[in-house]
Protein backbone atom coordinates (compact mmCIF):
# COMPACT_ATOMS: atom_id res chain seq x y z
CA UNK A 1 0.00 0.00 0.00
CA UNK A 2 1.79 3.40 -1.03
CA UNK A 3 1.30 6.18 1.40
CA UNK A 4 0.06 9.56 0.42
CA UNK A 5 3.30 11.37 -0.14
CA UNK A 6 4.75 8.65 -2.69
CA UNK A 7 1.22 8.72 -4.74
CA UNK A 8 1.65 13.02 -4.70
CA UNK A 9 4.91 12.28 -6.10
CA UNK A 10 3.84 9.80 -8.80
CA UNK A 11 1.05 12.24 -9.66
CA UNK A 12 3.53 15.01 -10.08
CA UNK A 13 5.15 12.26 -12.69
CA UNK A 14 2.41 12.41 -14.83
CA UNK A 15 2.39 15.44 -14.65
CA UNK A 16 5.52 15.80 -16.00
CA UNK A 17 4.77 13.56 -18.81
CA UNK A 18 2.09 16.46 -20.41
CA UNK A 19 -1.29 14.81 -18.99
CA UNK A 20 -4.31 16.77 -18.42
CA UNK A 21 -5.69 17.87 -15.26
CA UNK A 22 -8.67 16.52 -15.74
CA UNK A 23 -6.99 13.11 -15.88
CA UNK A 24 -5.06 13.54 -12.60
CA UNK A 25 -8.13 14.49 -10.80
CA UNK A 26 -9.61 11.05 -11.89
CA UNK A 27 -6.15 9.58 -10.54
CA UNK A 28 -6.74 10.59 -7.57
CA UNK A 29 -10.02 9.25 -6.74
CA UNK A 30 -9.07 5.78 -8.68
CA UNK A 31 -6.55 6.23 -5.76
CA UNK A 32 -9.30 7.23 -2.85
CA UNK A 33 -7.16 10.02 -1.67
CA UNK A 34 -9.60 12.28 -0.11
CA UNK A 35 -11.36 15.07 -1.50
CA UNK A 36 -9.37 17.68 0.26
CA UNK A 37 -6.36 16.67 -1.75
CA UNK A 38 -8.38 16.95 -5.26
CA UNK A 39 -6.86 19.13 -7.44
CA UNK A 40 -9.78 21.63 -7.94
CA UNK A 41 -10.00 24.47 -9.68
CA UNK A 42 -10.64 27.59 -8.20
CA UNK A 43 -13.31 29.88 -9.34
CA UNK A 44 -11.29 32.92 -9.50
CA UNK A 45 -14.34 35.32 -9.70
CA UNK A 46 -14.71 34.64 -5.80
CA UNK A 47 -11.55 36.30 -5.26
CA UNK A 48 -11.60 39.22 -6.99
CA UNK A 49 -12.96 42.48 -6.55
CA UNK A 50 -14.53 41.40 -3.60
CA UNK A 51 -13.73 44.73 -2.20
CA UNK A 52 -14.31 47.33 -4.36
CA UNK A 53 -12.24 49.89 -2.35
CA UNK A 54 -10.16 52.29 -3.82
CA UNK A 55 -6.60 52.21 -3.11
CA UNK A 56 -4.77 55.84 -3.06
CA UNK A 57 -1.29 56.56 -4.58
CA UNK A 58 0.13 56.35 -0.93
CA UNK A 59 -0.87 53.01 -0.69
CA UNK A 60 0.89 51.63 -3.59
CA UNK A 61 2.96 52.93 -6.07
CA UNK A 62 0.84 55.03 -9.09
CA UNK A 63 -0.66 52.90 -11.65
CA UNK A 64 -0.49 48.96 -10.04
CA UNK A 65 -3.55 48.75 -8.61
CA UNK A 66 -5.52 49.02 -11.56
CA UNK A 67 -2.87 47.17 -13.65
CA UNK A 68 -3.35 44.41 -10.87
CA UNK A 69 -7.24 44.14 -11.32
CA UNK A 70 -6.45 43.91 -15.60
CA UNK A 71 -4.09 40.99 -15.05
CA UNK A 72 -5.85 37.24 -16.40
CA UNK A 73 -4.56 33.83 -15.89
CA UNK A 74 -4.23 31.51 -12.93
CA UNK A 75 -1.16 30.64 -10.95
CA UNK A 76 -0.56 27.48 -8.49
CA UNK A 77 -1.00 27.87 -5.21
CA UNK A 78 2.52 26.52 -4.39
CA UNK A 79 4.20 29.56 -5.38
CA UNK A 80 2.22 31.56 -3.18
CA UNK A 81 3.48 29.27 -0.14
CA UNK A 82 6.35 29.54 -1.16
CA UNK A 83 6.17 33.29 -0.73
CA UNK A 84 5.04 32.28 2.59
CA UNK A 85 8.20 30.24 3.81
CA UNK A 86 10.27 33.05 2.50
CA UNK A 87 8.24 35.71 4.89
CA UNK A 88 7.91 33.75 7.88
CA UNK A 89 12.04 32.93 7.50
CA UNK A 90 12.56 36.40 6.91
CA UNK A 91 10.25 38.40 8.86
CA UNK A 92 8.23 36.00 11.17
CA UNK A 93 4.41 34.98 11.73
CA UNK A 94 4.14 38.60 11.99
CA UNK A 95 5.27 39.54 8.28
CA UNK A 96 2.67 37.47 6.70
CA UNK A 97 0.02 39.71 8.74
CA UNK A 98 1.30 42.81 7.28
CA UNK A 99 1.57 41.13 3.43
CA UNK A 100 -2.00 40.40 4.07
CA UNK A 101 -3.35 43.54 5.47
CA UNK A 102 -1.44 45.14 2.51
CA UNK A 103 -3.14 42.78 -0.07
CA UNK A 104 -6.33 43.26 1.32
CA UNK A 105 -6.12 47.22 0.72
CA UNK A 106 -5.83 46.41 -2.92
CA UNK A 107 -9.01 44.93 -2.71
CA UNK A 108 -8.01 41.30 -3.09
CA UNK A 109 -9.09 39.67 -0.06
CA UNK A 110 -6.82 36.50 0.56
CA UNK A 111 -4.90 34.67 3.44
CA UNK A 112 -1.84 32.42 2.83
CA UNK A 113 -3.79 30.15 5.13
CA UNK A 114 -6.51 29.51 3.54
CA UNK A 115 -4.95 27.33 0.81
CA UNK A 116 -5.64 23.63 0.92
CA UNK A 117 -3.70 22.32 -1.49
CA UNK A 118 -0.60 23.44 -3.47
CA UNK A 119 -1.65 22.53 -6.80
CA UNK A 120 -5.01 24.61 -6.41
CA UNK A 121 -4.94 27.25 -9.19
CA UNK A 122 -5.63 30.75 -8.00
CA UNK A 123 -5.50 34.41 -10.11
CA UNK A 124 -2.41 35.08 -11.00
CA UNK A 125 -3.41 39.06 -9.82
CA UNK A 126 -3.28 37.39 -6.36
CA UNK A 127 0.54 36.51 -6.56
CA UNK A 128 1.42 39.74 -8.08
CA UNK A 129 -0.20 41.13 -5.29
CA UNK A 130 1.67 38.96 -2.57
CA UNK A 131 5.08 40.04 -4.16
CA UNK A 132 3.95 43.63 -4.67
CA UNK A 133 2.95 43.82 -0.58
CA UNK A 134 6.03 41.97 0.31
CA UNK A 135 7.90 44.51 -1.41
CA UNK A 136 5.91 47.49 0.06
CA UNK A 137 5.42 46.50 3.81
CA UNK A 138 9.33 45.77 4.29
CA UNK A 139 10.70 48.01 1.71
CA UNK A 140 11.98 45.59 -0.32
CA UNK A 141 14.75 46.77 -3.09
CA UNK A 142 14.39 45.05 -6.77
CA UNK A 143 17.71 43.56 -5.33
CA UNK A 144 16.05 41.82 -2.57
CA UNK A 145 12.74 40.73 -4.59
CA UNK A 146 15.42 38.89 -6.72
CA UNK A 147 16.79 37.38 -3.64
CA UNK A 148 13.80 35.98 -2.64
CA UNK A 149 13.27 34.48 -6.39
CA UNK A 150 16.36 32.97 -5.82
CA UNK A 151 15.33 31.29 -2.74
CA UNK A 152 12.48 29.93 -4.47
CA UNK A 153 13.38 26.72 -6.07
CA UNK A 154 15.51 25.45 -3.02
CA UNK A 155 12.78 25.68 -0.56
CA UNK A 156 10.65 23.70 -3.06
CA UNK A 157 10.40 20.15 -2.68
CA UNK A 158 8.63 19.39 -5.97
CA UNK A 159 11.21 21.80 -7.92
CA UNK A 160 14.09 19.83 -5.92
CA UNK A 161 13.09 16.20 -6.53
CA UNK A 162 12.58 17.49 -10.40
CA UNK A 163 15.96 19.42 -10.78
CA UNK A 164 17.62 15.94 -9.02
CA UNK A 165 15.35 13.85 -11.75
CA UNK A 166 16.69 16.67 -14.81
CA UNK A 167 20.40 16.17 -13.89
CA UNK A 168 22.02 18.28 -16.33
CA UNK A 169 21.94 22.05 -16.94
CA UNK A 170 20.48 20.97 -20.49
CA UNK A 171 17.93 18.84 -20.07
CA UNK A 172 16.84 21.40 -17.75
CA UNK A 173 16.88 23.93 -20.77
CA UNK A 174 14.33 21.49 -23.04
CA UNK A 175 12.35 21.47 -19.35
CA UNK A 176 11.64 24.84 -18.91
CA UNK A 177 8.23 25.33 -21.30
CA UNK A 178 6.72 22.82 -19.15
CA UNK A 179 7.96 23.66 -16.17
CA UNK A 180 6.21 26.79 -16.34
CA UNK A 181 3.08 25.78 -17.55
CA UNK A 182 2.76 23.23 -14.74
CA UNK A 183 2.89 26.55 -12.57
CA UNK A 184 1.10 29.17 -14.69
CA UNK A 185 -1.63 29.50 -16.96
CA UNK A 186 -0.66 31.88 -18.94
CA UNK A 187 2.62 32.88 -20.44
CA UNK A 188 4.63 30.89 -23.06
CA UNK A 189 8.63 30.03 -22.48
CA UNK A 190 10.68 28.97 -25.25
CA UNK A 191 13.09 25.85 -24.53
CA UNK A 192 16.41 27.57 -23.02
CA UNK A 193 18.69 28.35 -25.21
CA UNK A 194 22.20 27.32 -24.09
CA UNK A 195 25.60 27.76 -24.79
CA UNK A 196 27.83 26.34 -22.99
CA UNK A 197 30.85 27.47 -24.46
CA UNK A 198 30.25 30.96 -23.74
CA UNK A 199 28.94 30.86 -20.76
CA UNK A 200 25.46 32.01 -21.31
CA UNK A 201 21.94 30.94 -21.11
CA UNK A 202 18.83 32.18 -22.75
CA UNK A 203 15.38 32.45 -21.76
CA UNK A 204 12.37 34.14 -23.20
CA UNK A 205 9.08 34.33 -22.01
CA UNK A 206 6.07 35.29 -24.44
CA UNK A 207 2.39 36.10 -24.09
CA UNK A 208 3.32 37.54 -20.30
CA UNK A 209 2.10 40.96 -19.83
CA UNK A 210 1.56 41.02 -16.02
CA UNK A 211 3.29 43.25 -13.64
CA UNK A 212 7.04 44.06 -13.87
CA UNK A 213 7.48 42.87 -10.27
CA UNK A 214 6.74 39.19 -12.01
CA UNK A 215 10.14 40.07 -13.95
CA UNK A 216 11.82 41.24 -10.62
CA UNK A 217 11.30 38.25 -9.09
CA UNK A 218 12.07 35.57 -12.00
CA UNK A 219 15.67 37.38 -12.91
CA UNK A 220 15.77 35.53 -9.08
CA UNK A 221 14.52 32.14 -9.55
CA UNK A 222 16.15 31.32 -12.57
CA UNK A 223 19.47 32.40 -10.80
CA UNK A 224 18.33 30.19 -7.98
CA UNK A 225 17.32 27.26 -10.67
CA UNK A 226 20.86 27.31 -12.27
CA UNK A 227 22.80 27.40 -9.22
CA UNK A 228 20.73 24.12 -8.17
CA UNK A 229 22.31 22.25 -11.32
CA UNK A 230 25.29 23.53 -11.74
CA UNK A 231 28.62 24.45 -9.86
CA UNK A 232 28.92 27.92 -11.54
CA UNK A 233 29.97 30.93 -9.37
CA UNK A 234 29.37 34.68 -10.16
CA UNK A 235 25.85 33.99 -11.80
CA UNK A 236 24.43 37.24 -13.45
CA UNK A 237 21.36 37.85 -15.09
CA UNK A 238 20.18 40.90 -17.12
CA UNK A 239 16.50 41.19 -18.63
CA UNK A 240 17.40 42.80 -22.01
CA UNK A 241 14.28 42.67 -23.03
CA UNK A 242 10.93 43.40 -21.64
CA UNK A 243 7.30 43.29 -22.48
CA UNK A 244 6.62 46.35 -19.67
CA UNK A 245 9.47 48.42 -22.12
CA UNK A 246 7.54 47.46 -25.43
CA UNK A 247 9.80 45.10 -26.59
CA UNK A 248 7.93 41.64 -27.93
CA UNK A 249 8.47 39.62 -24.95
CA UNK A 250 10.63 38.84 -22.17
CA UNK A 251 14.30 38.04 -22.20
CA UNK A 252 16.43 36.89 -19.71
CA UNK A 253 20.85 36.14 -20.06
CA UNK A 254 22.03 34.50 -17.55
CA UNK A 255 25.86 34.43 -17.55
CA UNK A 256 28.48 32.82 -15.53
CA UNK A 257 32.41 32.29 -14.97
ZN1 LIG B 1 9.99 41.74 -18.35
Amino acid sequence: MKNEHEIVKILHEEEKLGQFQSKIQNTYKKLKIPNISLDKKSNPKSYMLLNTKIVTTEDIESGNIEKLRLIKGEVKAVTLLTDKTYIIKHKGENGITRVEEEIKKMGLPFEYNAIKSPSTFYPLSIRVASLLATKKVFGWDDNQMKEMGRMAPKNSVFTKLLLRYLISLKKMAKEIPRHWKRHYTIGLMDPGELHEDDKHLIIRLRDFNTHPIMCTYLSGYFIGTVELLSDFINLTIEEVKCMHKGDDYHKFIIRWE
